[in-house]
């Protein structure tokens, strides 16, 4: 019997990811699909894409939160309602009628039609919003804003929960006060929180761009690995900007708090999740915490595998399982 080089391809894939699915197995993932990265699924269906890696990871042993936004959809609707959205500094005024539509937007829309879409390919889905269980406690950011909330407090009960049961919990952004009153909160802001509060292994941003750029508009300026501290200096100096602003003020803390690495990846690549996860190269931008990064510098050039390999090497120390 003779064997293809497809077939030698696949089987070669495969014995890739046998270390990465070894180690990853058990340990939390958290991954932000963006408003734009759903509004923009059409011709090859993304959205279909992103859904069979989420059930691929689930099925090897991972275990994926899903926490999505919905900006452009809630917009639109404001739009089909007559209602004009109004921005400042990149933040949605929320009125009391505005803060209904993004809730019915987020829950009774964006929701579901993540969960039917990763249901398509395994039953794991359940949706929920940072309502139920008191999943996210909201304060008010800014009363100049409305209705728009920063978390307060995650109780993550209701997520241990789902995964303990080997669900995928799927994750709308609203929030509420401990009056009950509900609060729209930024997607990419709940996704390090709810990171932090599971001690996820990764955080992972799925956006429309393939990471973080030195210059936003020069793509060679991709960069690959970065360290909390260089991040902290990007934001000083403007580099990172608009809609990035929250991802990486999230990925920083999120390291300094025990998440093991943040990613910003490309959505529009098919797979990128798989090709992150479980191979070995190098994709999107990458943040550890401030010390790994650096020993390594010390010791080494840094390409990705590179790191990867004194990950491994490291492996035990995160309690990795045989
Ligand atoms: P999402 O729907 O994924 O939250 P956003 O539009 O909010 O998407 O954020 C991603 C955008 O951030 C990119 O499309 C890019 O225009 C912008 N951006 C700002 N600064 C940077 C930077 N330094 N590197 C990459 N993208 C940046
Ligand atoms: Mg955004």
């Amino acid at each position: 019997m003779t064997v293809s080089d497809a077939e030698h391809n696949v089987a070669h894939v495969l014995v890739e990811a046998l270390p990465y699915i070894r180690r990853f197995a058990g340990k939390v993932i958290v991954v932000k699909y963006g408003g734009n990265a759903l509004a923009g699924t059409t011709e090859h269906d993304a959205l279909d894409v992103f859904a069979s890696d989420i059930v691929l990871m689930r099925l090897v042993g991972l275990r994926p939160v899903v926490v999505h936004g919905g900006g452009p959809q809630i917009s639109s609707l404001m739009d089909r309602l007559g209602k004009t959205p109004e921005f400042r500094h990149g933040l949605r005024v929320t009125d009391a009628e505005t803060v209904d539509i993004a809730r019915m937007v987020l829950i009774g829309q964006v929701n579901p039609q993540l969960v039917a879409a990763i249901n398509l390919h395994g039953d794991y889905a359940v949706g929920v919003s940072g309502e139920d269980a008191g999943l996210i406690r909201a304060v008010p950011r800014d009363p100049a804003l409305g209705f728009v909330g920063d978390v307060a407090r995650i109780n993550p009960a209701i997520l241990e929960g789902l995964l303990a049961d080997e669900f995928i919990p799927v994750v709308a952004t609203i929030g509420t006060d401990e009056t009950g009153q509900p609060y729209n909160i930024n997607a990419d802001v709940v996704a390090g929180a709810i990171a932090e509060a599971l001690g996820a292994e990764k955080l992972v941003y799925l956006t429309d761009i393939e990471g973080l750029r030195r210059q936003v508009d020069d793509p060679a300026t991709l960069i690959r690995q970065t360290t909390a501290d260089e991040l902290d200096a990007l934001i000083t100096d403007g580099t990172i900007a608009g809609g990035m602003i929250p991802k990486v003020v999230s990925c920083i803390q999120a390291v300094r708090n025990g998440v093991g690495r943040a990613h910003i990846l490309d959505g529009r690549v098919a797979h990128v999740l798989l090709l992150e996860v479980f191979t070995d190269a190098g994709i999107g931008t990458m943040v550890a915490p401030d010390h790994i990064a650096r020993s390594l510098e010390d010791s080494l050039g840094s390409p990705s595998p590179i790191v990867r390999s004194l990950e491994d090497s490291l492996g035990s120390h995160q309690g990795e399982r045989p």
